[in-house]
């Protein structure tokens, strides 16, 4: 079909820099991520159509339009844009068609290239999880998935088993004081690591800021005081139920843990409506620690686990991401971005709910995160490589797919798709 060249009747469509618009099929979403203001339009190919044209560099993210009188919907959208500061249109001036730029989600020199003598891993690893132990105790037993939902603790049905701390330290001894860099030490239950003495009076040596993570009740709550003075670091209490929150009672009454609570995160592990009633009971006392709840998944309570983790659209939308997380969001899953977790064995993992990538006793950490960055399914684990969010209208407003999502492999915890 022969087309006829733009005059100085044609008007082009352009959308702002800070508004993203997503298709699906017929349908449109456009956000502006300033105001935060969302318009939607169901099952409408002319919309559809016009705005794939503003996304696209090829034609100078420009959807020409030439027809007069617009067709009622285009009308309606113009008017929608104009007044949510969403876009517009401009007109061609007779010579050049007007020019429009559109960000677009890079990451500098990503990924490295791999023969770059400049590559190194530690631009790109953040966070090391080491599990020092592993049990089949109630705890442990009672919450046998907390590993591929949260950080602690970890079950082992075979019984009790350790990690040399040696490697700990041969481990991080090379990123010792690299900025940015994080250890974290969990497992089974860290009080009744048999080198937990050599822990506390080394691991400040290594320079790295460093959170403990245990269940309570733990086997020697007289650690945790022990744990909470060591320079640069947190601890993360685990509370199982139902004899955790007596065991963090108790805690609470030693004198250095009211000192340093502010260092503390509490991370309640809520299993039904009744452990969660039981949480705001122990709210009411005010301390300085910091609170989550986490909905816990122990395989049969699916109602209360909808109810409580899944978003309804209302909930998905009020979210507003910025537009630096929409951006991040679609190159990375800034939830697992830059982690690799090391199990008793050595065994490693860029996420708990995916096979290992390696073994740290026969292989460096290098060679592990080079393999995550080239050969990797976690880091770059973003809702546009998922199904059913892939086709969602919604994929940019969710928040990044975490590790709920990995352990039940389903990726809709929502009630929109
Ligand atoms: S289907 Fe996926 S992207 Fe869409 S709203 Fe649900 S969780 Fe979010």
């Amino acid at each position: 079909m022969k087309h006829s060249l733009p005059n100085k009747d044609t008007r082009f469509l352009y959308l702002e820099p800070y508004t993203f618009s997503v298709l699906a099929g017929n349908d449109v979403l456009i956000y502006n991520s300033l105001n935060g203001r969302v318009l939607e339009y169901r099952d409408s190919p002319s919309i559809a159509e016009l705005l794939k044209k503003t996304e696209d560099a090829g034609g100078g993210f420009l959807a020409e339009l030439r027809a007069e009188p617009l067709k009622p919907e285009i009308s309606s959208l113009l008017s929608d844009l104009r007044e949510n500061f969403c876009g517009d249109l401009v007109s061609f001036s007779g010579k050049n068609k007007p020019s429009i730029i559109r960000p677009k989600a890079v990451i500098k020199n990503y990924p490295p290239d791999k023969d770059s003598p400049s590559f190194s891993a530690d631009d790109y690893l953040r966070n090391i999880y080491f599990f020092l132990n592993q049990d089949n105790n109630t705890v442990c037993t009672d919450y046998r998935f907390a590993i591929n939902q949260f950080f602690c603790p970890v079950f082992n049905p075979q019984g009790y088993n350790e990690m040399q701390f040696e490697t700990v330290f041969n481990t991080c001894s090379r990123y010792s004081g690299v900025s940015g860099m994080e250890i974290n030490l969990s497992g089974s239950d860290i009080t009744a690591y048999s080198e937990i003495k050599n822990v506390i009076s080394r691991i400040h040596k290594l320079l790295l800021p460093v959170t403990f993570h245990l269940p309570l009740p733990c086997s020697d709550p007289d650690i945790v005081s022990r744990l909470l003075r060591i320079p640069k670091s947190r601890t993360s209490l685990y509370i199982s139920f139902p004899d955790g929150p007596s065991a963090l009672k108790n805690i609470r009454r030693n004198q250095v843990y009211i000192k340093k609570q502010h260092l503390v995160d509490l991370n309640f592990m809520i299993r039904s409506l009744d452990e969660y009633k039981i949480v705001t009971e122990f709210l009411q006392e005010k301390g300085k620690e910091k609170v989550f709840i986490f909905p816990y998944y122990d395989g049969n309570n699916s109602d209360f686990f909808k109810e409580n983790v899944f978003l309804s659209r209302d909930e998905i939308l009020a979210l507003k991401p910025s537009q630096k997380q929409i951006y991040s969001r679609s190159l990375i899953n800034e939830h697992l971005y830059g982690k690799i977790f090391i199990l008793t064995d050595g065994e490693v993992f860029s996420n708990l709910n995916a096979g290992p990538i390696g073994n740290i006793h026969n292989q460096n950490m290098e060679d592990l995160v080079r393999h995550e960055i080239y050969h990797g399914q976690n880091w770059e684990m973003t809702r546009m490589k998922v199904s059913p969010c892939r086709e969602c209208l919604y994929r940019l407003f969710c928040p990044p797919v975490g590790n709920y999502e990995l352990f039940m492999k389903k990726f809709n915890f929502c009630d929109v798709l």
